[in-house]
């Protein structure tokens, strides 16, 4: 299997950037822990791997992005949450969506997901108030939508580029990549752009032959001078979902509920939506946490 990366390159003598990933084994994690059918592996393949671009293209290693996307599809919600290391994790409401395969013969990623709805971006930078941004999905496909996103919130042109092969097997192929133009890009840049990004055809497709990720970069900038700027990253599945947090989230259901769960349950467990693993508190332990409330 390929090796995940992102890499960051500089095209037209500076004027255009490219972040591309090869998220192949991250996919084939996520796909894993959530036993995912093959269309939501495509759909949440897609969105894990632009949340971990736009995670690597931020600027402290404290910064952290996480991602909402809600539809009126199959799917329901899609969380993905990354910080600057490309650490990812992620989940999906219904992971076991299975629907027939679009008319191209392709997984109906946007049927899955749904038209209607919207992306909701949260940037914690440090700084007193996070980023947020709100946008409405423009086709379900996921790439066009962050190319809006990019465009109607942060008033940036932007390609973004998505795509999952999934086979019998798994995850055979996943990446993506977004290009922008800097602020001095000529008009000219963009035209070019336009054409070679065309020509290069699907990302998925281009892994899929093999093609490393500086290759892709020149096929799609059609520049053969691009220059790598950023350090080697790999982007992993990583949860860190501890004991402590859940203990917090019992705390914020309330003295009242509580007391409820102690009545009922021999204990109470409670399991992270992220990796799927479980966190058990006892009658004592729950008595425990009740009586730290009262002080
Ligand atoms: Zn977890």
């Amino acid at each position: 299997m390929s090796q995940d990366k992102i890499e960051k390159y500089l095209a037209y003598d500076g004027r255009i950037s490219i972040i591309c990933a090869n998220t192949t084994n991250l996919v084939e994690n996520l796909r894993k822990i959530h036993n995912l059918s093959p269309v939501v592996t495509a759909a949440l393949g897609r969105f894990v791997t632009v949340t971990t671009l736009m995670a690597a293209e931020m600027k402290n290693s404290e910064d952290v992005i996480t991602v909402q996307l809600k539809a009126n599809g199959p799917i329901g919600q899609m969380i993905a949450v990354a910080n600057n290391k490309a650490q990812v994790k992620a989940y999906a409401q219904n992971v076991s969506v299975d629907i027939p395969l679009n008319e191209d013969g392709k997984l109906d990623v946007s049927g899955a997901v749904g038209i209607e709805g919207f992306i909701n971006v949260v940037k914690d930078i440090g700084l007193k108030e996070p980023y947020v941004g709100i946008v409405p999905l423009v086709s379900g496909e996921i790439g066009d939508d962050f190319a809006s996103y990019f465009v109607k919130s942060e008033g940036q042109q932007a390609a973004v580029a998505l795509g999952v092969l999934v086979n019998k097997e798994g995850v055979k192929q996943a990446g993506g990549y977004i290009i922008k133009p800097m602020p001095d890009a000529k008009e000219e840049d963009i035209q070019n752009l336009e054409q070679s990004i065309f020509k290069a055809g699907a990302i998925s497709k281009m892994l899929d032959n093999n093609l490393t990720l500086e290759e892709i970069a020149k096929k799609v900038t059609g520049d053969e001078k691009i220059k790598l700027i950023n350090k080697e990253t790999t982007p992993e599945y990583k949860c860190d979902c501890t004991r402590e947090r859940f203990e917090r989230g019992l705390i914020s259901l309330g003295k009242e509920e509580l007391e409820k769960l102690i009545k009922t349950e021999e204990k109470t467990e409670t399991t992270c939506q992220f990796c799927n693993k479980k966190y058990e508190f006892t009658k004592q332990e729950m008595e425990q946490i009740i009586k730290n409330m009262k002080n």
